[in-house]
């Protein structure tokens, strides 16, 4: 079995009154992410992971945030979109790692749902998906609550 590795980053900005969705999952909090679509800073990262994998470029080329299509889109939706491409390309997904940087809330309470979200999209099973958290100890963006980060490791084979 040949395998490949591909890794993703993302990041988006924290603003009061927007809603808060982190690998599928939408979470009760006073601030939410900014972004063209859902800004799903988790999914985003493991979609350019699945793509970098594969060697088929990255979220912004397949789903471009100047297209009115994707504007408040649901990422659960564009990484079962990205499932598609890369398994009618011939490749398998045999695990995902993935951290998620964040000051507040806490996300463990959520981590299983997310795994279940994400394998669910991309038809694998959550086993095969691990999701970790870490703060930024107050400094930095996502320290000063500013933001939050995500990065992610997909192996393709
Ligand atoms: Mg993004």
């Amino acid at each position: 079995m040949s395998t490949r590795i591909g890794f993703g980053v993302d990041s988006h900005r924290l603003e009061a009154a927007r809603r808060l969705v982190i690998g599928g999952v939408e979470i009760e909090h006073d601030y939410g992410l900014i972004g063209h679509s859902d800004a799903d800073v988790l999914i985003h990262a493991v979609i350019d992971a699945v793509l970098g994998a594969a060697g088929l470029g990255d979220i912004g080329q397949h789903f471009p945030d100047t297209d009115e299509r994707y504007r408040d889109a649901d990422s659960f939706v564009l990484l079962a979109a990205t499932g598609e491409i890369v398994y009618s390309a011939g490749f398998g997904i045999v695990n995902i790692d993935s951290t998620v940087c964040c000051e507040q809330p806490k996300l463990a309470p959520h981590r299983d749902a997310m795994r279940l979200r994400i394998a669910t999209a991309l038809a694998i099973d959550a086993d095969a998906v691990n999701v970790k958290f870490t703060t930024g100890e107050e400094i930095g963006f996502v320290g000063r609550g500013e933001g939050i980060a995500a990065f992610a490791i997909a192996l393709l084979s």
